[in-house]
């Protein structure tokens, strides 16, 4: 997606040649003409698929999710990070390890809100190691539902996480895919 890669090239900022920053326009501050342009390109991209369900993980993912989520007419699921006590009983739960914050946390989602018959598509922001998407595999699986496809603002190539996701064969959509980083320049695919 052109105007994405553009963006990415005047406004990202690399950090450590692994970490790209960006939030000017994806993760603090928010472009929404570009949102809508990723919503639309999703749309074109999984025309095909019959989608229920958008489900993605808090926090970046859902402003893309909600915009996103327009050009299918279908609700949003995030998981949550945080433990909230009235959730805690009925959740599909999963852990995930956070390569940017040397961690690993917990990720929830109330079963009444994701259901057996749901199709969903999963949706963030990036896509690096694939630990977030795995997490949200294994909450879609724990419910019974059938995850249709993965869409991905910016997929960082170098890092492998479409390889090591859980569901082989799942159609997986980046809109930018940056192949290297070398000497603070990006290199997209
Ligand atoms: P993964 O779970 O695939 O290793 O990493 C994806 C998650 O980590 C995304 O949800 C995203 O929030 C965060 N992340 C991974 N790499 C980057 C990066 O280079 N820049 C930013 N802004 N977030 C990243």
């Amino acid at each position: 997606m052109q105007i994405l890669q553009e963006k990415i090239c005047q406004y990202g900022q690399i950090i450590d040649n692994r970490v790209i920053k960006v939030d000017s326009f994806l993760n603090h501050q928010l472009d929404i003409d570009l949102f809508q342009e990723i919503g639309k390109e999703f749309k074109q991209r999984f025309k095909n698929k019959k989608i229920t369900k958008i489900l993605t993980i808090e926090s970046s993912g859902i402003a893309i999710a909600c915009i996103t989520a327009q050009y299918f007419s279908v609700p949003v699921v995030f998981a949550k990070k945080h433990e909230a006590e009235n959730l805690d009983l009925h959740t599909y739960q999963a852990d995930v390890y956070s390569f940017t914050k040397n961690k690993f946390y917990k990720v929830r989602v109330a079963k009444e809100y994701l259901h057996s018959e749901d199709k969903v598509l999963l949706i963030d922001d990036f896509l690096a190691h694939g630990q977030a998407v795995n997490g949200l595999l294994e909450i879609a699986e724990q419910a019974g539902a059938e995850v249709v496809g993965v869409g991905i603002v910016i997929e960082k190539g170098f890092q492998k996480g479409r390889t090591r996701l859980k569901k082989p064969g799942l159609q997986i959509e980046s809109l930018a895919i940056v192949e290297a980083i070398k000497d603070g320049q990006i290199i997209f695919k």
